[in-house]
């Protein structure tokens, strides 16, 4: 977790996330990744570090996703948390990256679902937010169209 000076150390960028203006770089912004990785290097913890170099690496080797640092009040400081986000419909979302299969065909893949807690914790109208994530259209299995184990906005179809 990130206070605003060190948000501030790796990027200006400004965009909004489900209406939440919140700190952004992405894979074309070659400065703010070297800013970042040093941040990384130096001033995080183990487990802090291990966490936010992986979102970074994801995100340099998949088109359409950014890190975003998203505020959150906790014991009355705020702080900013690197979350990956993934742009689709006309919004950045918070995603995670998982692990999931078809139920009807079998098909196992990565896709990236965004019907997770990182989304909308600390959010004043967190349940209405998840509500809204919720009725986003969620894509089907890549080989049959059926439903996957989980929410997918993005699916890995590279291998
Ligand atoms: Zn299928």
């Amino acid at each position: 977790m990130l206070r605003i000076e060190d948000v501030e150390k790796i990027t200006k960028h400004v965009v909004y996330c489900g209406g939440q203006k919140v700190f952004f770089f992405d894979k074309n912004m070659k400065e703010e990744i070297i800013r970042a990785k040093d941040y990384i290097r130096s001033n995080m913890k183990k487990a802090t570090k291990h966490l936010f170099s992986h979102r970074v690496n994801f995100m340099e080797n998949h088109d359409g996703f950014a890190i975003i640092f998203r505020s959150l009040s906790w014991r009355k400081t705020e702080i900013w948390m690197p979350c990956l986000a993934f742009y689709y419909h006309n919004d950045w979302f918070v995603v995670s990256i998982q692990n999931v299969y078809c139920k009807e065909c079998g098909w196992k893949g990565q896709i990236a679902c965004p019907t997770v807690e990182d989304a909308v914790i600390g959010l004043k109208n967190e349940k209405e937010r998840m509500n809204e994530l919720y009725r986003l259209p969620f894509l089907g299995c890549p080989e049959c169209g059926g439903k996957l184990s989980s929410n997918a906005i993005w699916i890995d179809t590279e291998d």
